[in-house]
């Protein structure tokens, strides 16, 4: 409902094709496909876990805080993800203005790429100049034209990191830190920030994902064991929108019993 290319059914499918046993969907700023995943999911045999991958800031830097098992009508957190969902169609439209001096590309372009969404994103604006033939993928449109460093590149609201712990803590659910290494992508957050949002009620750390090199993975299964964190494995599955594949990085079953622990 935001970002990927399969629809939550979908998702479900594939991850009971791979032959995965429990399985979380974390659509940005969204709870919309909870209930359709949860009946494909109890329909395939698979464990399903609600979740959602919340857009938050700290000193200026993006941070992706994955929220698992949230309840699903907990005021603040939805009025939260309400706030930059609408602030993200405003970023998008000036995303799209610029990108619109160099390239061939109109909004219409983009919500047609973006019509069942929730979360409109870069990766809508990526597909509509890949569809106009001028990138020959989502990656090639990120790296060309919409990465973080890029002079098109506008940065949308998204409340405090720290803010968002205590709030999916609040709300009854289990606070992780998605991708902390992905150094690739541009900058990331010092480790003082990371204690600073253990301290906060963070849960989980993300330590096997596809954008974290051997050496972010060695630093974070570190961090995880000096502060206590569950170390997490996950493919960040985004249907054809990526090249991650379904499965290709998992969460041990220790680290998932551990996780499912601190639910309120
Ligand atoms: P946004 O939320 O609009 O800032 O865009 C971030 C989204 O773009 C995240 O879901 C990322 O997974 C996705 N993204 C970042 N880099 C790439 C890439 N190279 N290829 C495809 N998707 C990407």
């Amino acid at each position: 409902m935001s970002d990927g290319t399969d629809t939550p059914a979908g998702v479900m499918r594939a991850a009971a094709e791979e032959q995965l046993d429990v399985v979380a969907l974390t659509d940005h700023d969204t709870v919309s496909g909870w209930s359709e995943a949860e009946a494909e999911a109890s329909r395939v045999g698979l464990r399903f876990v609600p979740g959602i991958e919340i857009s938050t800031r700290s000193r200026g830097l993006s941070v992706h805080l994955l929220a698992y098992w949230p309840r699903a009508d907990d005021a603040e957190l939805l009025a939260m993800m309400a706030r930059t969902r609408d602030e993200r169609v405003g970023r998008a439209r000036e995303i799209v203005r610029r990108v619109s001096r160099d390239y061939p590309i109109t909004w219409e372009a983009v919500t047609a790429h973006s019509e069942s969404a929730e979360t409109l994103g870069r990766p809508h604006i990526a597909d509509a100049l890949v569809a106009a033939g001028v990138m020959s993928n989502r990656d090639a449109a990120f790296t060309e034209v919409l990465h973080d460093g890029s002079p098109y590149y506008v940065p949308h609201y998204a409340p405090e990191a720290l803010d968002a712990v205590r709030a999916v803590r609040a709300g009854g659910g289990v606070p992780a830190f998605a991708h902390p290494g992905a150094d690739g992508r541009g900058r990331v957050v010092p480790t003082s920030e990371i204690d600073a949002m253990a301290r906060a009620g963070l849960v989980g750390i993300e330590v096997e994902h596809r954008d974290h090199s051997d050496g972010q993975r060695e630093r974070l299964a570190r961090i995880a064991d000096r502060l206590g964190l569950v170390p997490l494995g996950a493919s960040d599955y985004h249907g054809a929108g990526k090249l991650n594949r379904l499965g290709e990085n998992l969460t041990t079953p220790e680290a998932f019993a551990a996780l499912e622990a601190a639910r309120a």
